[in-house]
């Protein structure tokens, strides 16, 4: 068997397989199949082969495509990694994934120097010294072999204090999610997904691999998100169908965008709860809002709910996917009654074989039910499914997520810093907003100031509160919701 570019492209080597979304520019999969030929030849004569772990550093944009699908013919095993990461993040990550070459852009360039010492490689001009692609004569390579069971991808979940956590998908693992997404979504063979959203992230990723498959074609942004350009941009390649993190299409929502989402056939949303004010405000515009619940081990959908679903049963995500089974279990592994919360357990075809070189965690996450998701929810008679939080304190913020002790880890590294405490409170646009008590400094701003350098963003608090000390139980440990209650009272004092 051959590639799944190279079948599609004998099949239908006159449809449209991708769009620049900036320029309108279309391709062509005779002409994808040829440009990733020649790609894969490069990246040959750069040294990767059969089953090497590719690195891509790359914000979405139309040449990631052409990655992807280089790394699945030469059989390497490609590393999509997260651009928002400082150098010392993202170079835990490449340690844990064994990245044997990376790949970066011009933007990336930078932190992939700082963090890398292996083989980089460039697809823009180069400013420090990586390699640009442009000049490597492609050589001859060897075919990678493509069986259900072979690692198509490792994607780190968000990382946290243990740790980035890699999952390992298989080529089987995603022919299996596009195949159960189209059967809850449909295909029609004019689809153009539109794909803003960060290849490094499963729901990015998805609809490269599906859209082959499928025969469809997708419209990829490059670079930031910006509504207003984004709806210009679907409006201009005749988008049909998007996927966006809630946030994300709040946003277009206010940015007048109604017209432009009612005509999709579907809009997915996903990666955080989908506020039922955003359901409601979809409906009302026209808008075909598909909320889901997934994740990077199910290689994204688990369960996705229609319009028809939302509007008998607001706040559901839906029942699950064909082939997939959700079942919620008590902490002794025993399934609970429609109704009753539990934590939600997955099995079938989409779920991950585990993480890479983790036996414990890999261990650690699968029971007799399936795979634990570490959410918690119930599903009601008819087996629709409600997510109501994760089981640990994680903080989703604009879709991105940010692990609480990772960043306390950081604020007590600052020195007048005694002790700190970080949680996630209610935001109206980002869902959650991350917040921090603070013992000891005098002002919250060189504290910021030291986060800024070693952590991402979207990771860093926007909104401190000092304290003489932390509320704690009687065992000593902190008293999560009474610290809780203190971030919520508003405190402008930094
Ligand atoms: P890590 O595993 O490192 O903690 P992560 O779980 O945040 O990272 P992802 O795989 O991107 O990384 O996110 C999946 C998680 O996102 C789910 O387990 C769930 O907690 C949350 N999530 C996704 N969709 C929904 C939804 N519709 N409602 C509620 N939560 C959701
Ligand atoms: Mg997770």
């Amino acid at each position: 068997m051959r590639d799944w570019l190279a079948i599609r492209a004998r099949a239908t080597p006159a449809s449209t397989a991708v769009v620049d979304a900036a320029s309108g520019r279309s391709t062509s999969y005779g002409d994808l199949d040829d440009e990733v030929e020649h790609l894969a030849g490069q990246l040959s004569a750069f040294g990767v082969g059969v089953d090497d772990h590719l690195g891509v550093l790359a914000e979405t944009r139309p040449g990631f495509v052409r990655l992807v699908h280089a790394a699945n013919r030469l059989g390497a095993v490609l590393v999509p990694l997260n651009v928002r990461l400082t150098a010392r993040e993202l170079d835990g990550t490449l340690d844990a994934a064994d990245v044997d070459t990376l790949i970066c852009t011009a933007e990336t360039e930078p932190t992939a120097t700082e963090a890398f010492d292996g083989p980089l490689a460039t697809v823009d001009q180069p400013s420090e010294g990586a390699r640009p692609l442009s000049t490597i004569d492609p050589e001859s390579f060897e075919l990678g072999s493509w069986t259900r069971d072979c690692t198509a991808a490792l994607l780190a979940t968000s990382g946290t204090t243990g740790g980035p956590k890699l999952v390992e998908l298989t080529m089987g693992n995603l022919a299996a999610s596009a195949a159960a997404s189209s059967w809850r979504l449909g295909v029609l063979p004019d689809d153009r997904w539109y794909c803003t959203l960060p290849m490094y992230h499963m729901g990015g990723l998805a609809p490269v691999y599906r859209s082959v498959l499928y025969g469809t074609s997708v419209a990829v942004s490059t670079g930031s998100f910006d509504p207003e350009g984004s709806l210009a941009e679907m409006d201009r390649v005749g988008a049909t169908a998007t996927s966006l993190v809630p946030t994300m299409c709040r946003e277009l929502l206010e940015a007048d965008g109604e017209a432009v989402m009612a005509s999709l056939r579907f809009v997915l949303v996903g990666g955080a709860p989908t506020p039922d004010s955003l359901v409601e405000t979809a409906r009302e515009a026209d808008v075909s809002l598909y909320p889901s619940y997934g994740m990077t081990e199910t290689s994204s959908q688990i369960a996705t709910a229609s319009p028809t679903q939302t509007r008998e049963a607001l706040g559901t995500v839906g029942s699950p996917l064909m082939f997939t089974r959700v079942t919620t279990v008590d902490s002794d592994d025993v399934p609970v009654e429609p109704g009753a919360s539990g934590e939600i357990v997955v099995s079938g075809p989409t779920v991950t074989p585990g993480y890479y070189d983790d036996a414990e965690a890999t261990e650690d996450a699968f029971g007799p039910h399936g795979f634990h998701t570490g959410d918690a929810g119930y599903r009601d008679e008819s087996g629709k499914l409600w997510v109501l939080n994760r089981l640990t304190d994680r903080i989703i913020t604009g879709g991105e997520n940010v692990d609480p002790g990772e960043v306390v880890d950081v604020l007590r590294d600052y020195p007048d810093v005694e002790d700190a405490f970080v949680a996630g409170v209610p935001d109206d646009r980002f869902g959650q907003r991350v917040a921090a008590l603070l013992v000891g400094p005098d002002s919250a701003e060189p504290v910021e100031q030291f986060a800024r350098d070693r952590l991402a963003g979207f990771k860093i608090p926007r909104q401190w509160r000092l304290v003489d000390a932390l509320p704690r139980t009687a065992s000593g440990t902190v008293d999560r919701a009474a610290a809780t209650l203190l971030l919520e009272e508003p405190d402008t004092a930094r």
